[in-house]
């Protein structure tokens, strides 16, 4: 496999950490946990859009874009991180935001994320409940062309081939990692929703010849669609890096069995994983994300999955400004 061809810009800090959690795997009685410190990667307070923006970022540079266009949630961390992004090279970002109302957060439409948007100079547009972000997406482009303006649009969590990129460079990273610390992966565990993240990361994997298996545990959407979108993102992802052995649709493991009610909305099992991986590491998780993700992998544990000698990977994919957005959750 080759990357080093693809125009990328540095954004973030990395390598980022790959950290031993010892108190977190004693009160689960094994197996080692490691986390992979992808909140700390910088860019606005981190998390994993910051990877695929050196990616996304450098293809609109290369095209000559002078606004950067992107979608999400509210409280989307991807769009803060591409707002932080655009400032730091100097490009226009127009935000377009759905205002979910699941969430009775007082500071869901100012706080958390909102906030670090405004302070960025990004431009916000509300969208309401229900919308088709993509659509809304690809209107303002059309607006923004006929004004003369050179859009670069990303889509909802900067998920396409490109952005994927970023994570292959993560499974790169951690492969190095593993060989420099001596630790073997057995097995990784992140939060999946639109699908880039463990995209790269199993295109990553597959282009370097490991066999990691990789569990994406679900923000939202059902196991079905979302492993369809991560096998169609991988499969085109390891096109660009050229990788020789081709993405097989079992490397694709979605569980979406920690959702609940659905997408943001708090569950008892996200509760008390953020609340115990708190306590025993101090390490913070965000409810819509990691939250879920880490619940994912204590289910995993107390089922008898892995044996007590096997390290175990939890990809922190970041959350923390949606997390003091969403306080009402813990009270
Ligand atoms: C966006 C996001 C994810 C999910 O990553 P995808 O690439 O969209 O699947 C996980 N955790 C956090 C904190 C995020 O912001």
């Amino acid at each position: 496999m080759r990357i080093d061809h693809i125009s990328r810009i540095k954004l973030g800090h990395f390598p980022t950490p790959l950290e031993h959690l010892p108190r977190l795997s004693g009160a689960l009685g094994g197996p080692q946990i490691y986390v992979k410190r992808d909140d700390a990667t910088g860019l606005a307070t981190g998390g994993n859009k910051t990877r695929k923006l050196e990616f996304l970022i450098a293809n609109a540079i290369d095209q000559g874009a002078d606004t950067i266009v992107t979608v999400g949630a509210m409280q989307s961390n991807h769009a803060r991180q591409t707002a932080a992004a655009a400032a730091q090279v100097g490009l226009r970002c127009q935000l377009l935001l759905e205002n979910r109302h699941a969430i009775p957060d007082p500071t869901y439409e100012t706080g958390g994320n909102v906030l670090l948007d405004r302070l960025l100079g990004a431009e916000i547009t509300e969208l309401p409940d229900g919308s088709n972000l993509m659509e809304a997406l690809r209107q303002r482009g059309s607006d923004l062309r006929q004004s003369g303006s050179i859009p670069y649009l990303i889509p909802i969590g900067g998920s396409d081939p490109v952005g994927a990129l970023g994570y292959v460079r993560c499974a790169l990273e951690l492969m190095e990692q593993s060989r420099e610390s001596g630790i073997h992966i057995d097995h990784l565990v992140h939060a999946t929703a639109s699908a880039g993240t463990q995209a790269g990361l199993v295109a990553g994997f597959v282009g370097s010849g490991s066999a990691i298996p990789v569990t994406g545990v679900s923000a939202g959407m059902p196991a079905g669609d979302l492993s369809d979108a991560v096998f169609d993102i991988a499969t085109k992802t390891a096109a660009l890096i050229q990788s020789a052995d081709s993405v097989n649709r079992d490397m694709v493991v979605v569980d979406d069995n920690f959702v609940g009610a659905g997408y943001g909305l708090p569950t008892p099992a996200m509760r008390e994983a953020v609340e115990i991986t708190a306590r025993t590491e101090g390490l913070i998780l965000d409810p819509v994300y990691t939250g879920k993700a880490m619940a994912g992998l204590f289910n995993m544990i107390r089922g008898g999955r892995f044996a007590r000698d096997q390290n175990v990977v939890f990809v922190h994919t970041g959350g923390v400004a949606g997390l003091l957005a969403y306080g009402s959750v813990f009270d």
